[in-house]
Formats: C-alpha cells, sequence, structure tokens
C-alpha cells in the first residue's frame, strides 16, 4: 500500500504479527522514500448473508434482532451469558459457512431452535410455541413429548 506521510508507492513490511488470537495481522511498514514507518492490521472480511422475510423483503443481518429474541426466550432461565454469546457465534458462522448472499429468516428461526433446544428445553418451547405459532393445543403437545424422547 502507498505510503499515508508522502504517497510514495513502494513500502516494505518490517514486521508481521497475529494479535487476536490469530484473527488479525499486525504489520509494521517502513516507505522506501521518505522512512516513516506505520501500522496496518488485517482481518478477514466477513460478510453476513442478507436475510429475506416472509413477505420477500430483505434486510441487512442484524444481531441485536437475534439477541433479543434469544434473550427473550431465555428470560429467568439458569443459562450464563456465554452460553448466548455462544450460541450466536454458533448461528453467525453456520449463516456464515452457507456461502449464500441471501438466506431466508426461517433458516435462522431454526437454527435459534436448534441452539435453544441444546441450551434450555423450556425456552426452547417459549421461542417455538411463538415462531412455529403451533396450530392447536395437541401440536404443542406434541412437541413437548417429542422432547422427553
Ligand atoms: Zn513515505
Amino acid at each position: 500500500m502507498h505510503c499515508p506521510f508522502c504517497s510514495a508507492v513502494d513500502t516494505k513490511v518490517i514486521d508481521s504479527r497475529l494479535v487476536g488470537e490469530g484473527t488479525s495481522v499486525r504489520r509494521r511498514r517502513q516507505c522506501l522514500v521518505c522512512h516513516e514507518r506505520f501500522t496496518t492490521f488485517e482481518v478477514a472480511e466477513l460478510v453476513m448473508p442478507r436475510v429475506v422475510k416472509s413477505n420477500d423483503i430483505r434486510e441487512p443481518f442484524n444481531e441485536d434482532k437475534l439477541c433479543s429474541g434469544i434473550m427473550k426466550a431465555l428470560e429467568k432461565r439458569p443459562v450464563s451469558a456465554d452460553d448466548v454469546e455462544n450460541a450466536v457465534s454458533h448461528i453467525k458462522s453456520k449463516l456464515r459457512s452457507t456461502g449464500e448472499r441471501e438466506v431466508p429468516s426461517k433458516m435462522i428461526g431454526n437454527l435459534v431452535m436448534d441452539e435453544l433446544k441444546k441450551l434450555d428445553k423450556v425456552a426452547y418451547i417459549r421461542f417455538a410455541s411463538v415462531y412455529r405459532s403451533f396450530e392447536d393445543i395437541r401440536e404443542f403437545g406434541e412437541e413437548i413429548a417429542r422432547l422427553q424422547d
């Protein structure tokens, strides 16, 4: 990259190290013309797919919305903030690994249900009852019966 001081084209890397548990690289560079030194950071650009809602409207992935949905289901349940954070990062990495530019919101809902099922059965049922809007009490009972298997 060009020198930020004199805009010279040639700069050389004089030191390079991994930072942030290996998720980014910090490089010390020196300009070959004015000899000023500067630092660059390199991180992977992780782009989340856009979300296609059931009415076909597209919206950007919203992590806050995802978290608040999960937290709401977990209200007053014995699940730690760390576990919630892990669940959110599982969901995000699954969404990224699809390699798709757009994913249906339904897919996110299903991923949330998978995570809640592992974390807390009550929260899972809470979420599923809203999300899947069970047709009647019998269907709801069937889902609970499946959980007990
Ligand atoms: Zn320079």
